[in-house]
Formats: structure tokens, sequence, C-alpha cells
């Protein structure tokens, strides 16, 4: 099924992400992940590809194929075109046909110094026009409330965002964020400018400290007070900070639901038990 299909209905979405295992680790210890996160039965679930053309990209097929056709849970499939040519998106794209898989997600990929650029598709939009002329894949794109790292200002990239869209993204899936203010704020941009597709916010629960001080070298999101009270308090009591953390995430959930949201996607980091704490504290918010 095509993952656009879901909001023609009005039907809000539940999508989880998670990351394939590290290549020298067994492709299987991720099934007991996989048990429990498609036992959660969300509408799809989106596996990431290896930044910098890593030799783990082909482990996104497999776990995306596993979802698919053992668990009955439609797959996204993560797909980065900064480091390589045509042959080789084409290469990926016949390996996503051949294993059923309809929904990918288009996206530029990070920078790296140990990866060289093919500077065939510049920005994940230039992937998004190609894969929409050659394939039949339902394609999202990513979004970034807070500004991509890179752009110049908010209107720069809102322009590449809409270039994104015209070029056939269906669905925007969001950067995490930890004010709803500032996603909201975003969304009216968006639409403002004209870009009328689902932008589905990403929530990622803070769980422990390592995975914080990694969320500031890496993406661009702000941290409010409130949070960051709840950092310094709990960051040496791995419970204490699991249990608040969770609340936390819920508690910017609950506000997202109640404002109409058309989805939720949770960064799971391959935490069953994040999943299932927040699936629970909303099951019956409608
Ligand atoms: P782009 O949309 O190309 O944007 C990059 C920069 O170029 C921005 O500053 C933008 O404003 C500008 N821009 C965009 N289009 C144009 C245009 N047409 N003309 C001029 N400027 C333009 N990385 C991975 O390696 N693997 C993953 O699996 C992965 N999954 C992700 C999932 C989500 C939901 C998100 C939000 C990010 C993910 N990333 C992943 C990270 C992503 O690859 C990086 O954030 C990357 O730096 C940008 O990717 P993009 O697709 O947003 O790029």
């Amino acid at each position: 099924m095509k993952i656009s299909e879901i909001y023609k209905n009005n039907k809000r979405s539940l999508s989880f992400e998670i990351f394939p295992p590290k290549k020298d680790t067994e492709l299987a210890s991720i099934d007991e992940t996989l048990k429990v996160l498609c036992e959660l039965n969300p509408d799809f679930i989106s596996v990431t590809f290896g930044a910098g053309g890593s030799a783990n990209s082909n482990r996104t097929i497999e776990i995306a194929k596993n979802i698919k056709h053992n668990y009955g849970i439609e797959p996204v499939v993560h797909l980065t075109s900064l480091h390589y040519d045509k042959s080789e998106i084409d290469e990926f794209a016949t390996a996503m046909k051949e294993a059923g898989i309809e929904n990918i997600l288009a996206l530029r990929g990070d920078r790296s110094p140990n990866a060289p650029e093919k500077d065939v598709f510049p920005h994940a939009s230039d992937l998004i026009e190609y894969l929409k002329s050659k394939y039949d894949f339902c394609v999202l794109g990513a979004c970034y409330p807070e500004c991509h790292p890179e752009s110049s200002d908010r209107v720069n990239d809102l322009k590449g965002l809409k270039t994104k869209v015209d070029s056939g993204a269906e669905v925007l899936v969001s950067q995490l964020f930890f004010e709803n203010r500032i996603f909201y704020d975003f969304r009216e941009r968006c639409r403002i400018a004209g870009i009328d597709v689902p932008v589905i916010p990403g929530i990622m629960p803070v769980i422990n400290a390592n995975q914080i001080k990694r969320m500031i070298s890496l993406c661009n999101a702000s941290f409010p007070e409130r949070f960051c009270r709840i950092i310094r308090r709990y960051e040496n009591n791995s419970e204490a900070l699991f249990d608040a953390g969770m609340t936390y995430a819920l508690t910017q959930i609950i506000d997202l639901i109640a404002d109409g949201i058309q989805g939720i996607h949770l960064y799971t980091m391959n935490n069953p038990k994040v999943a299932k704490r927040i699936c629970d504290g909303i099951r019956n918010i409608v």
C-alpha cells in the first residue's frame, strides 16, 4: 500500500523509525525489536539507510522486506542520493521493486569527508524527480521545523522544501523537535508557501544522556528550559530519565493529536520499550 493513501481518508498515521544493526552484528539481532514493534500495529515502519554509502545499505531493504512479508506491516525504505549515480540508484530501486516495496523516503544524505560525492543528485528533490519519472513508488521527503543546518535562512529552506514537493514528494516527515510551537509555526509557513502535503512530526523520546549529546551535534533542535531542567536533574539516574523522557514525549504527542495532526512518526532508536510505552499512553487518545 502506498503511504499517501492513508491521509486521503483523513486517518491519522502512527509510524516508527528503526535503523539496521551495524554490519558486524547479525541481521537477526533486530528480530525481537521488529516483533514487538509490529505487534503494536503501526501504519508503517521506516528503515534508515546507511550514511555515506556505507556497506550497511543493503540491510535496509532486507529488513523492509521482512517487515512487509513476515509481519504484514508496510515498510518505508530510506534512500540517500549524494553518494550515488543513476545506475546505483536504479539498482536500489529495482531491488526494492522486486522486494514488493512501494514507499521510499528520498533524502540527500549527510556530507562525510570519507565518502566522495557523485554530484548527480545534489539535492533530495533531484532524487525525487528521478524516482517519480522512472518508477511508481510513493515518495516521501524530510523537512526541518528549525531549518536544515546548511540553510542560510528559513525562506531559502522553505524554497528548497517547495521544490521537493513540486518534484513529487507526497508526504513530509519532520526532524525531531522538543517544542510543539516550533512545529505549528513551521506547518503554517509551509501552508503559506503552498506546501499542502501531509507534514508528519517526528518525535524522539529522550531516554539517555549520550543520546542528547549526539543530538546536539547532529541536528538543529533547540532545547526548551523545562526540557533542560529534566535532563540536568536526571541525567545520572537512568530509570528516572527514561520515565521523564517518555512523559515529555507523550505530552508533546497528546498536544499534537489534540491539535488534529495527520500523523506521529516516532524515532524508536530500535528500543521496543519506547514504542510500547508511547502506544500505551495514547491508546484512548482520539
Ligand atoms: P535536501 O532536501 O537536499 O536539503 C539539504 C539542503 O539543501 C537544505 O539546506 C535545503 O534547504 C537545501 N535544498 C534542498 N533542495 C534544494 C534545491 N532544489 N535547491 C537549492 N537548495 C536546496 N540521513 C541518512 O544518511 N540516512 C537516513 O536514513 C536518514 N533518514 C532521515 C529521516 C528523516 C525524517 C530526516 C529528517 C533526516 C534523515 N536523514 C538521514 C538525514 C538527512 O540525510 C540530512 O538531514 C541531510 O543533511 C539532508 O537531507 P535532505 O533530504 O533533507 O536534503
